[in-house]
């Protein structure tokens, strides 16, 4: 049996952690054996261990460990690294235990290594269809694993939960969570509660009805669920959620277009549970349609962009507080949920704490759900402000579209802040938020078509006037109030955030907006992943303490241990996300990242990026298609992944188009499924192809024309 590295004869025991141990009533005979993770483990965590997703129950995100400060940082290096087999987004957070480090990498495969040395000591592929990368928003991403007692728990992409015995990675029972015919995936790490697994999902941007489950940790059995939208055949559903409902939330929805596909609000990545008032804390997605009016006839929508507190015993409603009530801009509250004692006023109050997609930091009592404080982190200016009073923001008049009226605000789709967690550090009673202040427009579209199990968000770019005569200066009225201020700030910020004051200590700037979560220590860091640089800033300043350079950009937050006194630093490295899709970076297999003081690993250099080849476009078979027609299949279809060019093919460069029977068996014949391009036949009839083709050709001479510099791409594609 491997020796596990904590019970060897090695281990330095420092005061701080003697303390700590003798602190819970442990023996260190009993403190050096593994019984397996419960909810004690996880709440009064020995420090060199990270346990659960934010690390404690409570995700502050904050490890204790100091080794690694301001003094030793600038001789951290590497210590192990490893390399993964799939180049498309990391997003997970190592969970460390015993010696043993857990992680998951896109298409929610699952690895155990030996936390000191590196070496692969199991590794688990749940074999998720490669057609499924079709209903994922936002990238195949994981973001972890949960462990309990003997387990370790993955959600996977095609809605299963998996339970792997700890030791072996062998499969211990697996449940389909969400009904496999719909666009459902699971993105999130399961958390663990009282013996009762949490999972959520996610596909709000498709036609699907969010909800959570709680199943039994031990054999999987079902044993709560919460809806967070109504059932729109208006029976009730036999779940926990069913109550509110019938008292006050199936009324804030009435009719429209979420009946055919079930509203979205899936909880996506956010679920806290707090020990100290027994209750757990969820944030769900946006609404769907993301326009409302296509949405919705009335009312706010619970719980749709909400923070929804229930009991972990029964799935019981206890409160909810909406961040954004009758949600039209994609402004999903699924962003890590904080909880802590800090002080409000003059007195020390047990709060949840969130820095929402829209802009707001919200504080929230933890016990009631009352609206304590709501201030903007980053210059949003959809609402000019929250009203304390009504727990409302208070809309600008642009951000309401509709019609010919379109808004172009700030924050846009990807938000002020999205699912990259932030950090608590309670020597500093800060919270360092991963703040980006990039807008977006919103508007209708010439005409709303609900496709069944596709991308449904009702956006358009505005339903185009009736011809008029023209104004004096050229400009309508409407055009002059639908527009917001130009934007004239940094594309990305560390925020330092006071939450007793709602007031930045400090902020650094940055151009990339799509970066890592955050991690505090002890050691008054805070490790924060930009472009290709991973760096420790100073928890207290926001100095820029050391780097290291990581070759692709991570968008995972880092995690910290320790092992026989040393301490650790592990980061996923691999960008993609909703974000990173529309990037500009090659793609770059997923690699884990581990330092420590005096570390002289040294990882190999990636191979390096190759401009693609320009397109033999006279070589082309001439389409059968409309190009008209075309682009608005490849809008309503394609744009998502691939317009944006960069992280996914760019279809106006890729030779697939020069061949209408080679075009046609990637498209219908779906013969890269297991790359994540499933079949469109669902979708596309044989001619609308050609019509998509022939818009992309012509995309690919205007570009041929424009001589436009191509980014480069990177050929060693992986799945
Ligand atoms: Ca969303």
């Amino acid at each position: 049996m491997r020796k596990s590295p904590q019970s060897s004869g090695g281990l330095r025991v420092t005061k701080k952690v003697l303390g700590l141990a003798l602190a819970l009533g442990l023996t260190l005979g009993l403190g050096a054996c593994d019984r397996g993770v419960d909810g004690r483990a996880i709440e009064r965590q020995a420090e060199g261990e990270w346990l659960s997703y934010g690390r404690t129950y409570d995700e502050q995100r904050f490890s204790p460990l100091d080794e690694v400060n301001r003094e030793t940082v600038g001789k951290l290096g590497l210590a192990w690294h490893a390399e993964f087999d799939t180049d498309r987004g990391q997003e997970a957070t190592p969970i460390v235990h015993d010696g043993v480090l857990y992680t998951t990498t896109a298409w929610s495969k699952v690895y155990a290594f030996d936390a000191k040395t590196g070496k692969l000591l199991w590794a688990y592929d749940p074999k998720v269809p490669g057609e499924k990368g079709f209903d994922a928003c936002c990238d195949v991403v994981n973001r972890g694993v949960a462990i309990w007692k003997d387990k370790v728990y993955v959600g996977a992409l095609d809605g299963r939960l998996i339970a792997l015995d700890k030791k072996t990675g062998k499969p211990a029972w697996s449940i389909q969570t969400t009904d496999a015919k719909k666009p459902y995936t699971i993105t999130g790490a399961p958390r663990v509660v009282k013996g009762k697994v949490l999972i959520g999902n996610a596909g709000a941007e498709y036609p699907v009805r969010g909800y959570m489950s709680a199943y039994d940790a031990d054999d999987g059995k079902m044993l709560w669920r919460f809806h967070f939208t109504p059932n729109p055949t208006g029976q009730a559903d036999g779940a926990a959620s069913d109550k509110a409902f019938k008292d006050f939330a199936a009324k804030t929805w009435g009719e429209g277009a979420w009946k055919l596909g079930g509203g979205g609000a899936t909880p996506w990545d956010a679920i806290t549970y707090d020990p100290k008032v027994d209750l757990i804390f969820v944030g769900t997605g946006n609404a769907g349609p993301w326009n409302d009016d296509i949405r919705s006839d009335t009312g706010d929508n619970l719980f749709a962009t909400s923070i929804v507190a229930l009991k972990p015993d029964t799935g019981e409603y206890v409160w909810h507080y909406q961040t954004t009530p009758r949600d039209a801009w994609d402004y999903d509250a699924v962003q890590h949920l904080m909880a802590a004692d800090i002080a409000v006023g003059n007195e020390t109050r047990r709060v949840v704490m969130q820095a929402n997609k829209n802009g707001f930091f919200y504080v929230l009592d933890a016990r009631t759900g009352k609206l304590l404080s709501a201030e903007k982190f980053i210059p949003a200016n959809w609402a000019e402000r929250v009203d304390l009073a009504t727990g409302r923001p208070v809309e600008a008049p642009f951000a309401r579209y509709g019609g010919e009226k379109v808004s172009t605000q700030i924050p846009g789709a990807l938000g002020g802040h999205n699912w990259q967690p932030m950090a608590y550090s309670p020597k500093e009673r800060l919270v360092y938020i991963p703040a980006s202040t990039g807008r977006g427009g919103f508007g209708d579209p010439e005409k709303f078509e609900y496709l069944e199990g596709a991308w449904n968000t009702g956006m358009g770019g505005g339903r185009r006037p009736p011809p008029q005569p023209k104004q004096k200066g050229g400009q309508s009225p409407q055009a002059a109030v639908a527009l917001p201020p130009p934007l004239e700030h940094p594309r990305g910020e560390l925020v330092a955030w006071d939450p007793s004051t709602q007031k930045a200590r400090w902020r650094v700037p940055f151009k990339e907006s799509w970066r890592s979560g955050v991690l505090a220590t002890g050691g008054d860091l805070v490790f924060h992943a930009v472009g290709r640089e991973f760096v420790a800033f100073d928890a207290t300043t926001g100095k820029r303490l050391w780097a290291y350079d990581t070759q692709a950009p991570a968008i995972a937050p880092a995690a910290t241990y320790a092992i026989d006194g040393e301490q650790y630093v592990a980061l996923m490295v691999g960008y993609g996300g909703a974000g990173g899709m529309g990037g500009d970076q090659p793609r770059r297999r997923g690699r884990l990242l581990v330092f420590k003081l005096g570390g002289t690993a040294k990882a190999p250099l990636y191979p390096a990026a190759v401009q693609q080849a320009s397109l033999d476009l006279a070589s082309a078979e001439t389409p059968g298609g409309d190009i008209a027609r075309g682009a608005a299949r490849y809008g309503q279809l394609c744009g998502q992944c691939h317009g944006q060019g960069g992280y996914l093919p760019n279809l106006a460069r890729s030779p697939a188009i020069l061949s209408r029977d080679g075009f046609s068996a990637i498209v219908l014949g779906g013969a890269l499924k297991e790359r994540g391009m499933a079949s469109f036949a669902r979708f596309l009839k044989p001619e609308e192809v050609e019509d998509v083709r022939a818009f992309l050709l012509q995309q690919a001479k205007a570009d041929a024309a424009a001589a436009a510099p191509k980014p480069p791409q990177e050929l060693d594609h992986a799945r």
